[in-house]
């Protein structure tokens, strides 16, 4: 199929863009020895698990569902998982599909920790440095923000292994996250609080795993600065590292095809295009995180000679995609591509308004294969 038969609106993943960023982090893993594994609540696409699966190690899941899906998809390779509070319905599930568990309490260690140990799983603890180092108003994405219900503190750990002393034997290794979209110097930052802190621990741990966060994919990103600190923990203290990106993977791999349904003007307002896409259903981080999602062929607004606010077609006001500017107007039926829409997409989207789930097609080479397609059943079924 090519691009013009596509059906709009559609999530593309764009196989060669990916398979470019596997070899980025393959690359990584060759000089260091450190391993990577898809974190895949950023991207769980398993029709591209097998080539993932040629360059990673495995995957990391946030509970139950996504382990199986590895567990699944990726038959033989590592299969972690983290979450902040497991149940006790799901946890024989957990321990006979994967090899890696990780707590994020010392209470959750002392109720779970020895039976996950009895099950021959590696048994992690994730620490909070408490070091951030996010700007202030992203503190939704900062784990180390005040009153975190993410990690144990260097307090929470000492006094933990000194009420039970067992804990401490059950750690095979120690996790923290606290990055997201961000560059070495920051995990250099967090690795040196981290090392001081727990630093007389670390000898008797077999790994230690850096998160997700790590925009390694991400043409100014410092990789050397990276290999140093997997290699300080590798080397210092012979551990073996993770690392858990999620955008990483995925960044710049994918695109979302959309269609002009109307061309509005408002006097002494901004010109107004309707999509056949939604922020707020199918690419809910825009409105979230929030940003200004790139477009092919598009400027900043002003910077063309024909701008827009692009919004979609649900009834939220605050249902905007962001100001672009284009060279010519836009067109009813014209075809607009936004970018980097493989992460934080598919996994996110919703029904709102009955929007129509957006298919998903795979890009390799010119040719596009439909992957998955949605229906009505698929609104009726979850309501
Ligand atoms: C979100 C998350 C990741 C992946 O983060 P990215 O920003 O997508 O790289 C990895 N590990 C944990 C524990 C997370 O919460």
């Amino acid at each position: 199929m090519t691009a013009e038969q596509l059906h709009t609106p559609c999530y593309v993943i764009d196989r060669d863009r990916l398979e470019e960023n596997l070899k980025v982090l393959r690359g990584v893993m060759d000089r260091t020895g450190c391993r990577i594994l898809l974190a895949q609540k950023a991207f769980s696409c398993y029709a591209v698990y097998p080539l993932i699966s040629q360059y990673l190690c495995g995957a990391t899941a946030s509970g139950l569902f996504e382990a199986r899906l590895c567990h699944e998809e990726m038959p033989g390779r590592e299969n972690h998982v983290f979450s902040p509070a497991f149940r006790e319905e799901d946890f024989q599930e957990i321990l006979s599909i994967c090899d890696h568990i990780v707590f994020n309490s010392i209470r959750q260690l002392e109720l779970f920790g020895f039976r996950a140990k009895e099950a021959g799983l590696q048994v992690g603890l994730r620490i909070n440095p408490q070091i951030s180092t996010q700007p202030a108003e992203h503190a939704i994405y900062d784990p180390c923000a005040p009153g975190s219900r993410l990690g144990v503190s260097l307090a929470e750990f000492r006094d933990g292994i000194a009420r039970n002393p067992a804990l401490l034997n059950l750690l095979d290794g120690l996790h923290f996250h606290t990055l997201c979209e961000q560059n070495s110097d920051d995990l250099e930052t967090t690795l040196n609080g981290f090392e001081k802190q727990f630093r007389e621990w670390l000898p008797q741990m077999k790994w230690v795993n850096f998160g997700g966060g790590h925009h390694i994919t991400r043409a100014d990103y410092d990789i050397p600065r990276l290999e140093r600190c997997i290699e300080r923990m590798s080397q210092g203290y012979g551990l073996t590292v993770y690392l858990e990106p999620g955008e990483a993977i995925a960044l710049n791999a994918g695109y979302l095809h959309t269609q002009v349904l109307e061309v509005q003007h408002h006097a002494g307002a901004m010109d107004i295009a309707i999509l056949d896409t939604s922020a707020a259903c199918h690419m809910p981080d825009v409105i979230e995180m929030p940003y200004r999602p790139p477009l092919r062929d598009s400027g900043q607004p002003g910077e063309k000679a024909y701008t827009y606010r692009l919004g979609g077609p649900t009834c939220l006001s605050g249902d905007i995609i962001g100001k672009y500017s284009f060279d010519a107007p836009l067109k009813e039926g014209q075809t607009l591509i936004f970018e980097d829409m493989a992460i934080y997409s598919m996994v996110k989207n919703n029904t709102f308004n009955g929007m129509p789930l957006p298919a998903i097609y795979l890009k390799q080479g010119s040719d596009y294969t439909l992957l998955k397609s949605f229906t009505y059943a698929d609104f009726k079924s979850r309501l």
